[in-house]
């Protein structure tokens, strides 16, 4: 192990961990945090008032959410509400930091980025989207250009969306493996998986099951009610079913009955968390070729990339499916996103840090 630190990780506030609110970053917090502390990191974790880790210990902080980000313009100000989480996690942050060795910011916001100057401690900033909007992207470059070995993201295409893209450390994602069990014979559905929300572009995956008639079973936090039910109307008979969003035990007994994932966006993805544990799970990802997925999917061996938002490329990813082998998508997981790789990485970038300090 290198050196053991104490670190302050700083969640998510536009909602508690484990409702799904989050979206991927949820996981990534509750990933690192668990293999931080099991290699004698000392850590504690703030977020939003009822989250929940396994494992970890968490200090809960009462207030009113942040809106997420990407449900708005580029041109939107930066708007915090009274009582705010954000404000109300920050300001405790501000009191015990002298207690930590690095605080970590998972927040896309502006606040963390702005105050980071202003904090003894150093601030280290986990980025876990492309960019979203000019106020934003604005403070992110100011901080990078103040602190270049600071800011980390999930990938290089997420990266190439800043002007800073060069000073950004690429941490990649992981998931607890053992979490995940290989299945070998899938049932006759495919699956999409994720926050239902435009940016997501679920219709696309609805178009080609209805298209090709391969039943597709979709799981995940309905973020965008008005949405999701435009896509039931577009799509009355469609061979679709709602699942819910489930707990990671839950979901990855039901994901690993899959024949393939879907993933659609219409955005830069930053990493796609789900891709992954379909991979864990033995399932071949059918994805457009763009952001994250791109990055993760071996094209013709663990899954198939698609010309972006062809919903005909979809259909014929799927009817060539089966050719894959599903052990070859789990053998993928297991070298390329363990926890201890990881946690490899992050050590690495916080010693960065420490010895530039
Ligand atoms: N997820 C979940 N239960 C569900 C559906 C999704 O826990 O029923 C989680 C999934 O494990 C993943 C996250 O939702 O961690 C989606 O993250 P991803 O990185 O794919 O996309 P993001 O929401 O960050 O854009």
């Amino acid at each position: 192990m290198n050196q053991a630190r104490k670190l302050l990780l700083m969640s998510t506030p536009v909602g508690a961990l484990g409702t799904g609110q989050g979206g991927g970053v949820e996981l990534t917090v509750q990933n690192i945090a668990q293999e931080l502390q099991q290699r004698g990191h000392q850590l504690e974790v703030v977020a939003p008032l009822g989250s929940c880790l396994k494992d970890v210990r968490v200090k809960e902080i009462a207030g009113n959410f942040q809106v997420a980000v990407q449900t708005q313009s580029k041109d939107v100000p930066i708007t915090i509400p009274r009582n705010s989480t954000l404000g109300n996690m920050w300001q405790y942050a501000r009191q015990v930091q002298t207690q930590y060795d690095l605080l970590v910011n998972f927040a896309f916001d502006w606040l963390p980025f702005y105050l980071t100057p202003f904090f003894a401690t150093p601030i280290a900033h986990f980025i876990s989207m492309g960019s979203m909007t000019h106020a934003l992207d604005e403070i992110m470059e100011w901080t990078a250009k103040l602190h270049p070995d600071r800011i980390g993201v999930y990938t290089k295409s997420q990266a190439e969306t800043f002007a800073f893209a060069e000073s950004c450390e690429i941490l990649s994602s992981a998931i607890d493996l053992s979490l995940y069990n290989f299945c070998a014979t899938p049932g006759k559905s495919i699956a999409w998986l994720g926050r239902i929300a435009p940016e997501k572009a679920l219709e696309d995956a609805v178009a080609a099951a209805n298209i090709t008639k391969v039943p597709l079973k979709i799981y995940g936090k309905i973020q965008d009610r008005e949405y999701w039910q435009q896509i039931q109307q577009d799509f009355p008979t469609a061979p679709i079913e709602y699942m819910g969003f489930l707990n990671t035990e839950s979901l990855q007994q039901e994901l690993g009955q899959a024949r393939a994932l879907l993933m659609t966006p219409r955005w830069i993805e930053a990493f796609g968390n789900v891709a992954i544990e379909a991979l864990a799970c033995g399932v071949p990802v059918i994805a457009y070729r763009r952001g994250g997925p791109s990055e993760i999917v071996r094209d013709g061996i663990t899954g198939f990339l698609v010309e972006p938002d062809s919903i005909p490329g979809l259909v014929t990813a799927i009817e060539s499916i089966d050719s894959l082998s599903r052990i070859a998508c789990r053998q993928q997981a297991e070298t390329e996103y363990s926890l201890p790789a990881l946690g490899d990485r992050f050590e690495v970038w916080f010693d960065k840090i420490l010895t530039a300090h």
